[in-house]
């Protein structure tokens, strides 16, 4: 054993502290003991042991009230007890009140090594689940500094100087010129949009969303949006209307991340619709949700396609369209329906149009 674990035993008997001592000593763990329970609750503070071996059964402060004060001063710590024939219900006791494993006397030397062997590798399993959590949330972070720092900053730059350039701010701009610099500044925006999509899946957590849910209107977070989009829709040819409400429009959401849903939804529908379509969205309160559908009247997704739409990264190549979106889209919709205990899905046919259905829970469901 590379590190020597401490065990700190607490119990009134002196041959029952003896016994343990001496098997738990052969076997390479560092020992204290403690006849009650508040000596060993002193104890238990200065020497800070990894296991306590706690009688239940103790005049003065009962074992129990040492099991729970234990568990108090350290969740960590992992606490046993030793328990006297007719005392089996309080170790249930125990076990509820968080005792990790109980000994029932007499026992044998081994017993009591088979504990407290169960003991470590939990010990073990719980650091061991504590250092890759710290690791995850390591990686992530670092993942989104150098993804906004080294990635994203030197491209927004470039795309100033593109500007700069095409602005005609530092000479003249030969046509042949202008019609490259404006190809490059297109991939550009594509890239930028792919790291800013990237970034929104990578920063999406469970807490803050849950954390920020409150009663929202669906209806003003779609006509929000609809106002925004609708002069590129109609650059396009595209008509865009919402119909009545059906009953409530009023979900338990995170409006910020609403708008996003929706907004990438609407944007699809305009991008992959065809010139004169229409979109028309829909609200509607079913027993269990409110049910927000976009329906468009466009290209529409071929049935092999379905079961992968809403996956990162994943696009329906199709000629004409290559190198335009990221393929982050739906999936950011998905991920932050689904924190939202929602549910997407798709209805589409080729050459006919999609129709994408969210439905979020009503504030009185959770
Ligand atoms: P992106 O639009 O950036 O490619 P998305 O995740 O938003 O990524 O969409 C994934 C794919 O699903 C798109 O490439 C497109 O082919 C298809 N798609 C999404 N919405 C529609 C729609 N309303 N009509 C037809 N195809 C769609």
């Amino acid at each position: 054993m590379e590190e020597k674990l401490k065990v700190l035993i607490i119990d009134d008997e002196e041959s029952m502290r003896d016994s343990c001592s001496l098997i738990l000593k052969k076997d390479g763990y560092l020992i204290d003991t403690a006849e009650n329970g508040n000596e060993g609750l002193k104890k238990l503070e200065e020497w800070h042991p990894e296991f306590v071996l706690i009688d239940l059964k103790m005049p003065g402060i009962g074992g129990l009230e040492v099991l729970e004060k234990v568990k108090e001063f350290d969740p960590e710590i992992i606490p046993i007890v030793i328990t006297g024939y007719a005392t089996v219900e309080s170790a249930v006791e125990a076990m509820k009140r968080g005792a990790y494993d109980f000994l029932p006397k007499p026992f044998t030397p081994e017993e009591l090594r088979i504990i407290i062997k169960r003991g470590l590798e939990r010990r073990n399993l719980i650091k061991e689940a504590e250092s890759l959590r710290r690791e995850k949330k390591l990686i992530e972070e670092n993942f989104i500094t150098m993804v906004t720092h080294q990635l994203r900053s030197p491209l927004v730059t470039i795309g100033q100087y593109f500007e700069v350039i095409l602005g005609g701010i530092v000479g003249d701009v030969a046509p042949k010129q202008k019609e490259m610099i404006l190809k490059a500044k297109d991939r550009l925006e594509g890239l930028l949009e792919l790291i800013n999509d990237w970034l929104d899946i990578a920063r999406l957590s469970n807490g803050q969303i849950l954390e920020k849910r409150k009663s929202i209107s669906i209806n003003e977070i779609v006509e929000k949006i609809v106002d925004f989009i609708r002069p590129q829709a109609e650059e396009a040819g595209i008509a865009v209307e919402i119909l009545p409400i059906k009953g409530s429009d009023q979900v338990l959401g995170d409006k910020e991340s609403l708008e996003q849903v929706f907004s990438n939804l609407i944007n699809n529908a305009i991008k992959y619709n065809r010139p004169n379509g229409s979109i028309s969205i829909t609200i509607e309160e079913k027993n269990d949700c409110i049910a927000t559908s976009i329906r468009d009247t466009g290209i529409g997704i071929a049935k092999e396609h379905l079961p992968m739409i809403f996956d990162q990264f994943y696009q329906v190549s199709r000629t004409g369209q290559k190198g335009k979106g990221s393929g982050l889209g739906l999936s950011i919709a998905k991920k932050i329906v689904d924190l939202h205990n929602g549910s997407i899905d798709v209805e589409s046919k080729e050459g006919v149009g999609s129709t994408f259905t969210v439905c979020l829970p009503k504030p009185e469901q959770t």
